[in-house]
């Protein structure tokens, strides 16, 4: 003995594993006594548990809620254990199911036909219980790894349509939800609004209070305009530097002139410090709006034509003193399809 302090081993803390609160385990067994021990086992191990007697069972309980650990037997009648395996991954589930096949059967060739089929493990019968709870364990650990993937991919989605300063739409993903409404527009024949929107003098705000000031001006900007929309109806996108697009889907020109004007009101209230100043600025609006013929349109034609006629009104909007909406429908020369 050195006489220096022993370390006590390091106590490796589990981390909590999800799901067995949130969602039963669904058993599927055909035998009244293996699903009754089956059961007993898991309720023991601190799980919930869901039971059916076939394959063709599973599927119905699948179609009402998601389970997202199965334990199947593998003979059964109406539908087998291999059968519903291959349904479960023929599916479009609302998450990843993690399957283990029971059998009695545990020739090689069996188990690689169960993985095959979409298992993603076995149990073999008479199921031993720490070996059960083991299985159990290293399918939540797969299962919280796709709960975390997902998590991350879809961050990134929401990163990549995104535009960083503002938190509004970018221009691509804008480009993409404006073919969405107008083949949506055309298709039940509603209405579709567009409003292009600029700050007015925004340069000036640049050259007076410098740039960081201005990005805060275009955040609060953005603010204003998402707070003020019919929320998860209209969206806004950035355009370019200072000027947004705000889609009013299920609108027509008066109503989306009058929802504009409402904006514009909004922004000219708004007062964002800089140092121990206050800025204030005003917007221009110009407003159109599709509405659906008989003869079907091209849908890049339309969407060209929405904003080169809102693009119009903004620039009568501008040359008109500024803080102000201008309205015009969309004209009728847009090629049909
Ligand atoms: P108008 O009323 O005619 O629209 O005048 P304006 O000064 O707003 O228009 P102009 O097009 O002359 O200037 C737009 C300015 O917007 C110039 C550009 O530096 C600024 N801008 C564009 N993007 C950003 C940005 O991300 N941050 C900041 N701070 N400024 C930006
Ligand atoms: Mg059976
Ligand atoms: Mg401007
Ligand atoms: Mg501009």
């Amino acid at each position: 003995m050195d006489g220096s302090r022993i370390e006590p081993p390091p106590v490796i803390k589990e981390r909590p594993l999800i799901l067995n609160t949130q969602f039963p385990i669904l058993i599927v067994e055909d035998n009244v006594v293996s699903r009754k021990l089956l059961e007993k086992s898991l309720i023991k191990a601190g799980y919930t548990v869901a039971s059916v007697e076939n394959g063709q069972e599973a599927i119905k309980a699948l179609d009402e809620q998601f389970y997202p650990i199965i334990i199947t037997d593998w003979v059964m009648p109406e539908m087998d254990g291999l059968q519903l395996c291959r349904a479960i991954r023929a599916r479009d589930n609302a998450g990843y199911i993690f399957i283990i096949l029971l059998t009695a059967k545990d020739a090689q060739e069996d188990i690689v036909a169960g993985l095959e089929a979409g298992a993603d493990d076995y149990l073999t019968k008479p199921i031993n219980q720490p070996e059960l709870v083991a299985r159990l364990k290293s399918g939540l650990r797969i299962l919280e790894l796709e709960k975390s993937l997902k998590a991350a991919n879809e961050a990134i989605r929401v990163l990549s349509i995104t535009d960083p300063l503002t938190g509004c739409y970018n221009r691509g993903h804008m480009s993409e939800k404006l073919l969405n409404e107008i083949s949506r527009a055309s298709r039940y024949n509603r209405p579709f609004a567009i409003a292009l929107c600029d700050i007015d003098h925004f340069k000036k705000v640049n050259d007076t209070y410098g740039h960081q000031a201005g990005d805060r001006v275009l955040r609060q900007f953005a603010e204003c305009i998402r707070n003020s929309m019919r929320q998860d109806i209209d969206w806004a996108a950035r355009y370019g530097g200072e000027e947004f697009l705000i889609a009013f889907p299920e609108t027509d020109l008066d109503n989306a002139t009058i929802a504009a004007e409402r904006l514009r009101n909004c922004i000219s209230k708004i007062q964002i410090r800089a140092d121990d100043q206050l800025i204030r600025i005003t917007a221009s609006f110009g407003v159109t709006h599709y509405v659906p013929k008989e003869e079907p349109h091209e849908i890049n034609a339309v969407i060209e034509a929405l904003i080169h006629q809102a693009d119009a009104c903004l620039y009568q909007a501008k040359s008109k003193g500024r803080n102000r909406v201008e309205a015009k429908p969309m004209p009728p020369a847009v090629k049909p399809a």
